[in-house]
């Protein structure tokens, strides 16, 4: 027999028992995305493969090892995005939407990065993304904090995430930083690993998020990077943390925070967790005020951040057991008898007109009441709506509250408003 196909490793299926407390968490951040006027964009999955190499930069771990590339019929390099912000950027320069315009948007959708697949980190995995353009105050970075904070507070989380903050300047004071953090390093070679050694002439701020203990350690004494911040990333630094006083959000400020993507500028953030082991950070992001002119757009200022859905989902499960999964039916149809089935779908029908967001299953496969009650409960049902040729007849049918077990019959126009009551 042929050996069964499977699904690529690090590529997950989301099965129903999944999808259904996905749905209820996207919904709530859905929810408080649309209460702060921010809009969907939907992008392609694929782009040209220079977009990314372009925005994320040549030298980074996105780029250089996780990237999903290939060559389409016509011999041409495409790419399965490995995040979204550089097709954003492309989207919203091809179009138009940019210059000298705000734009609050919104994304969501599979991410493609070839990493090794352990908890929290796979191959193909999900993100929402935010991007805000043409604001360039540091109250939009407030805000779009203030707004990860109010996801944290409606999903339940909010005790096990904590913010770290950080300014990484404009792009000279970065480049005058980087050449007295090389300075530092050369004279420290024996200490550094293989890994830091190779960053360091290439992408040398990247050794300050180095997980090696001994670097770490090594970086106390080295130069850092608000000591080179330009006068009005500081102010804009500033300014933020005023905003986020105010509004009472805790923040840390890690001067080793640098985000692994070129594009940055000032502000950068990240929200992390202790809950879920290495992975542990779930949301992250900052200002690229240069990413839409390096990719052909004119100036225009932007900030934006991208969340993990998937480590999103870990941690409200592991932190938050009350935050339920929408419930699949609400109403479960029973009948059994001779012609009672048709009966049946007809009032269902009937029910659903009345009141589109009712969840109703109808039993399909016959089986006596009992057995048809068993898969009522199997489904969670609250409701079991109880037709037999006797209330086909009458024009009745048996309305039973599974919690309680009361049961009344009643006609079967009465029984949307029945339901309605019993549902609230
Ligand atoms: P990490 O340091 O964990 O590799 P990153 O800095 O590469 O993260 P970003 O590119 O900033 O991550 O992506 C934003 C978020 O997307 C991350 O904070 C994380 O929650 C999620 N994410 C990134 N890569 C993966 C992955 N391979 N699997 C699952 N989630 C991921
Ligand atoms: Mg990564």
């Amino acid at each position: 027999m042929a050996k069964n196909i499977q699904a690529i490793r690090g590529m997950n299926d989301y099965l129903p028992a999944d999808t259904a407390i996905w749905q209820r968490i996207e919904g709530t951040l859905k929810q408080v995305l649309a209460s702060y006027g921010y809009s969907e964009i939907r992008l392609p999955i694929v782009e040209h493969t220079p977009l990314f190499s372009r925005a994320i930069g040549e030298v980074t771990d996105v780029v250089e090892k996780e990237m999903y590339t290939f060559e389409d019929r016509n011999g041409e390099s495409l790419t399965l995005r490995p995040e979204g912000t550089a097709g954003c950027v492309r989207a919203g320069i091809e179009h138009g939407l940019l210059y000298n315009q705000e734009q609050r948007l919104w994304y969501t959708g599979p991410m493609f990065r070839y990493e090794r697949p352990q908890k929290g980190r796979y191959r193909q995995f999900h993100q929402m993304g935010v991007e805000v353009f043409g604001l360039q105050g540091p109250d939009v970075d407030a805000e779009l904090i203030m707004m990860t904070a109010r996801w944290w507070k409606a999903l339940g989380i909010a005790e096990h995430v904590d913010l770290e903050l950080n300014s990484i300047g404009s792009l000279d004071a970065r480049a005058n930083y980087r050449s007295a953090l090389v300075a530092f390093l050369e004279q420290h070679q024996d200490v550094l690993d293989e890994d830091c050694k190779r960053r360091m002439y290439t992408n040398p701020l990247r050794v300050l998020d180095s997980k090696n203990p001994d670097i770490q350690k090594l970086l106390n004494d080295a130069p850092t990077l608000g000591e080179f911040l330009d006068e009005e990333s500081r102010e804009h630094f500033s300014g933020l943390c005023a905003l986020l006083d105010d509004a009472g959000i805790n923040y840390r400020i890690n001067q080793r925070l640098v985000r692994g993507l070129d594009y940055y500028n000032r502000t950068v953030f990240e929200w992390v967790t202790s809950s879920l082991g290495s992975q542990g950070t779930v949301c992250g992001g900052g200002r690229y005020d240069g990413l839409v002119e390096q990719l052909g757009g004119r100036a225009t200022p932007a900030v934006g951040f991208a969340m993990g859905m998937e480590r999103l989902v870990l941690l409200v499960q592991a932190v938050n057991p009350e935050f339920e999964p929408t419930r699949i039916v609400d109403v479960y149809v029973i009948a059994s008898g001779q012609g009672v089935q048709s009966a049946a779908m007809q009032l269902a029908e009937k029910l659903r007109d009345a009141d589109p967001a009712l969840k109703m299953m109808t039993n399909f496969g016959g089986g006596n009441f009992k057995k048809q009650f068993a898969r009522a409960d199997k489904w969670g049902a609250r409701i079991a709506l109880v037709l037999g040729e006797d209330e086909v007849k009458a024009g009745q049918v048996v309305v039973k509250d599974l919690r309680t077990g009361d049961q009344q019959t009643l006609a079967q126009s009465d029984a949307a408003a029945t339901l309605r009551t019993l549902l609230q």
